[in-house]
């Protein structure tokens, strides 16, 4: 079995993503090719956002709106504890200060309450200026944006939609990768829309954003690329990526983000009684990047996998180790303690095999050794 199964994915749709690489071949349109037009405006509808500019990956489209927003040095950016790296990583790239928050233990996203003291504290203190918060949507499930927008609009503050995880997720019917002034996702392969390398993408309402960043992408070009106004980066989405991308959007359209709430459905029914199982608030939908349960604690969760991993099941941790306890950030002398719920989760989460071409007989399979091993 497969924690997520690309194969089954290519395999059914195997002559329509060899056509579109072909045609790129035979038209050698390799950089700046049609199929990347198509895909941005096929996104950005979908998302119901004007723009989408497509570029290299998940955390070039993170660095570029913070380039854009020129937040640097002597600026705060607020970031959830319990998530990829990346999130953080951006932050200290530009040379901002990212202020980790611990997250809510149902959603497993950033804790609001939590995240308007960390900005009246960065704020009484007077050190740093708070700029951005860089909300999550972890596992797929959007973060609670009603509340991080009210809060962004009292402090004067950007919001970036870190939507790696989360493309597909809406709340109330409003789609994920709108909700910040900017959001980002990523197309890396096992991410709910992913391509077959590195790929990712911006979105925005905002006109003015959206020229600066098709210019920062292209080393800052200005009228052309040999004109340059500012300091850039090269980060484009490949034509191949965005051909193989255009033909999977359709079937992610069309089923697999309804398949993989289905599986989530079956899974959840049969496992509510063992184990604690993902919470969807009302009026939110997930694209279930993950399943992530919860277990009684560490030994227990521990037992399991090593059980699910006998019955040939594989499962992932994520995340064994929170942001503040990643030695790259030692230098922000965080204190541990201001980390309860990360510091829980990351001792009794295990995420499941999710993907939208998942049997029914194999997640009843995966569920009986659940219930048989700790029910
Ligand atoms: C994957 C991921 C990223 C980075 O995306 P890449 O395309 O791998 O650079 C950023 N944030 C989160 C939450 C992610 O899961």
């Amino acid at each position: 079995m497969e924690f997520r199964d690309l194969k089954s994915q290519y395999i059914k749709y195997k002559n329509d993503i060899d056509s579109a690489i072909q045609k790129v071949l035979i038209n050698t349109n390799f950089i700046d090719g049609e199929e990347v037009k198509i895909l941005e405006e096929r996104l950005a509808n979908y998302t119901g956002v004007k723009h989408c500019i497509s570029c290299g990956n998940g955390t070039d489209a993170m660095t570029l709106v913070m380039m854009a927003w020129d937040i640097k040095k002597g600026d705060a950016v607020f970031v959830p504890d319990f998530t990829f790296f990346a999130t953080g990583e951006i932050v200290s790239l530009i040379g901002a200060t990212p202020i980790l928050v611990d997250v809510d233990r149902n959603t497993f996203n950033i804790n609001t309450d939590k995240l308007e003291k960390a900005i009246q504290e960065i704020t009484k203190y007077g050190k740093l200026k708070a700029r951005a918060i860089v909300p999550v949507d972890l596992f797929g499930l959007p973060a609670d944006y009603n509340e991080i927008n009210r809060i962004a609009k009292k402090y004067n503050l950007l919001v970036l939609e870190d939507g790696a995880q989360g493309f597909g997720g809406s709340i109330d019917g409003r789609m994920a990768c709108s909700f910040g002034d900017a959001a980002t996702t990523s197309f890396f392969p096992s991410k709910p829309l992913g391509c077959y390398g590195d790929g990712g993408a911006i979105f925005t309402n905002d006109d003015n954003l959206a020229e600066l960043l098709n210019s920062y992408k292209v080393h800052g070009k200005g009228e052309n690329k040999y004109d340059n106004i500012r300091i850039g980066l090269n980060s484009r989405l490949d034509t191949i990526q965005a051909a193989i991308l255009n033909v999977k959007l359709t079937a992610f359209i069309n089923h697999e983000l309804e398949d993989v709430n289905r599986i989530y459905k079956w899974y959840t029914k049969k496992l509510n009684d063992a184990v604690e199982t993902p919470l969807i608030p009302e009026g939110y939908k997930s694209s279930f990047a993950q399943y992530t349960i919860k277990l009684k604690n560490r030994e227990q969760r521990d037992f399991l996998q090593a059980k699910l991993k006998e019955e040939g099941i594989p499962s992932m941790i994520y995340y064994a180790k929170p942001m503040h306890k990643q030695e790259a950030f030692f230098s922000l002398k965080l204190n541990d303690e201001e980390f309860e719920t990360t510091n829980e989760l990351c001792d009794i989460v295990l995420s499941l095999p999710m993907h939208p071409y998942l049997k029914e007989s194999d997640v009843n399979n995966i569920c009986k050794i659940i219930s048989k091993s700790i029910g």
